[in-house]
């Protein structure tokens, strides 16, 4: 997701960098953004599918961003040996929040989501009075996700919590009809939740 501001290009996580998987570089090409035109980038949690974009060879792909993730999703990531490379690339670039935390006054919230990771943020885009929750991966798939939220996926890393935390949110999206961005979903993943007798069912919008 990128959003484009008066002032820079906000991007929310950044693909695994690809080929063959990521095409963000193509994708941000037709919206016309430069890597140096992007200057805030916020990380849901540090797989690599989310954080694969951020270097390249050891070099920052986004030279003027700033990267921000809530602390514990930091040091989660500091402790993975895994994400050396990296770590060390970006850590210059790094700023963490609280979970939970006002980010940008007015535009962008973080919420505490987490359980797939122990510091996975979802973060709350608003605009006057519309807003749009970017979920991260508290839910991976649109029908399995989403109908049978007690169905852990093998990479949470606290399976209560993500359990908890998805069947939490649901109830919550269903209830205020909020729009949601959901990266696994499929294309472009935006849409928003009702409940379906006693479960929930993700409507593309
Ligand atoms: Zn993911």
């Amino acid at each position: 997701m990128l959003i484009k501001t008066p002032d820079g290009a906000l991007l929310f996580d950044t693909g695994t960098g690809g080929p063959p998987a990521g095409s963000l570089m193509t994708s941000l090409e037709a919206a016309d953004v430069a890597p140096e035109d992007v200057t805030h980038i916020f990380i849901s949690h540090s797989r690599f599918d989310h954080v694969g974009g951020l270097a390249k060879d050891g070099a920052l792909v986004f030279p003027n961003a700033t990267i921000h993730m809530s602390a514990p999703e930091w040091e989660f990531m500091q402790a993975n040996e895994q994400q050396a490379a990296i770590v060390s690339a970006i850590s210059d670039r790094v700023e963490t929040f609280e979970p939970g935390a006002e980010l940008i006054p007015g535009l962008l919230t973080a919420v505490e989501t987490q359980g797939h990771t122990p510091g996975h943020s979802s973060y709350r885009v608003t605009s006057g009075e519309e807003s749009l929750l970017y979920i991260g991966d508290t839910m991976h798939h649109f029908v399995i996700s989403v109908e049978h939220p007690g169905w852990k996926i093998a990479f949470d890393t606290d399976e209560p919590a993500a359990r908890a935390k998805r069947q939490a949110l649901l109830a919550e999206l269903a209830e205020s009809g909020e729009s949601i961005y959901a990266y696994h979903f499929p294309f472009p993943g935006v849409g928003h939740i009702e409940t379906a007798g006693d479960s929930f069912v993700y409507i593309e919008d």
